[in-house]
């Protein structure tokens, strides 16, 4: 069976004891092992940032807290994977499928020839099966996506589009600078060339209730997303929205524990079965971490929903209406 194939009355059973469409056992059966991402640092910068669209960046942006610290950009793309390798070979052992992550800022803002390169320098690894490439949806030019579908045909590329909220309002207040229709755009494009997208979100930003939480769950399963990332609102030290926060906590307010548990599985429950959850929250590196005080390890977070769920007597989708 195809992981889209079932209907939401088959998806308590297909989903066994974790209770939503798990991005990791659909990998496992789809490739039969673990696939692994190798982050490499391509020195690209985004346009939010360089003065295209805006200077500060997002207010909740801070790239540094998440680059692995085996990169050094002063490597080029097969030295990085290298040393990815090395790192993660040690850490998972047996492991033998890896993608190269392009994950910092936005790896589609070039010239389509520079792009070009970096991707096939990553692909031309021996041990490299596909690509993983994190960008905004504004920086999806039609001829970079035909690009990428034409190497999807080879190999497994997986398109990661930063929507982040489905509010305007809420974007515009977070200086994201791009509206929700930018990313159905770019969704519906990429998806209309075969290409598997995979929606990156951020719950909590200022502005957002958990109504228009909770309307972006039926928002984003009418699109064609193959897979999403759920991250929840953490501030990271150095940030626009840290400061703002250190000003003014109640311009941003921030989960708490239970809350945040509690809106993840609402969040879950109304979204549509098909779609693969490739994450379930965010871990912030404690010394780049500033708010808020409580902290669940990305491993235990997974089996709190799975048991939070379960309690419910619910599922992904339980909830969802098409
Ligand atoms: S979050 Fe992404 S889009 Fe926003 S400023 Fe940072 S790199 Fe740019």
């Amino acid at each position: 069976m195809l992981d889209n194939d079932f209907t939401p009355g088959d998806a308590a059973h297909h989903f066994g004891e974790r209770r939503y469409n798990a991005w990791n056992e659909h990998v496992k059966r789809r490739y039969g092992a673990r696939v692994q991402k190798v982050s490499v640092e391509a020195g690209f910068t985004c346009p939010n940032r360089d003065g295209r669209v805006a200077s500060g960046g997002c207010t909740f942006c801070n790239n540094d807290g998440f680059t692995p610290l085996y990169l050094e950009r002063r490597q080029s793309v097969t030295q990085q994977i290298d040393a990815g390798l090395e790192f993660l070979q040690r850490r998972y052992p047996g492991t033998d499928r890896f993608i190269a992550y392009f994950q910092s800022y936005s790896n589609t803002y070039g010239e389509l020839e520079r792009l070009r390169a970096l991707y096939q320098e990553a692909l031309a690894h021996p041990q490299i099966s596909g690509l993983a490439i994190g960008t905004r949806p504004d920086c999806l030019a039609q001829p970079v996506l035909q690009y990428l579908a034409e190497l999807s045909s080879e190999h497994i590329i997986e398109l990661e589009i930063g929507v982040e909220s489905c509010n305007d309002a809420v974007l515009a207040s977070v200086n994201r600078g791009h509206d929700f229709a930018a990313s159905v755009d770019a969704i519906e494009r990429a998806a209309a060339l075969g290409l598997d997208v995979t929606a990156h979100m951020l719950l909590g930003l200022p502005g957002e209730s958990r109504d228009s939480m909770l309307d972006g769950a039926r928002k984003l399963s009418a699109l064609p997303i193959r897979a999403l990332k759920l991250h929840q609102l953490q501030l990271v030290r150095g940030t626009a929205l840290a400061r703002q926060w250190q000003s003014d906590p109640a311009s941003v307010p921030l989960f708490g524990e239970q809350e945040c548990i509690g809106l993840l599985c609402d969040f879950i429950e109304r979204l549509a079965p098909r779609i693969l959850l490739q994450r379930v929250g965010s871990e912030v590196p404690p010394s780049m971490k500033l708010a808020p005080a409580w902290n669940v390890r990305l491993s235990e977070l997974a089996p709190r929903i799975s048991a939070e769920l379960a309690r419910r007597g619910s599922w992904q989708g339980s909830r969802y209406e098409a």
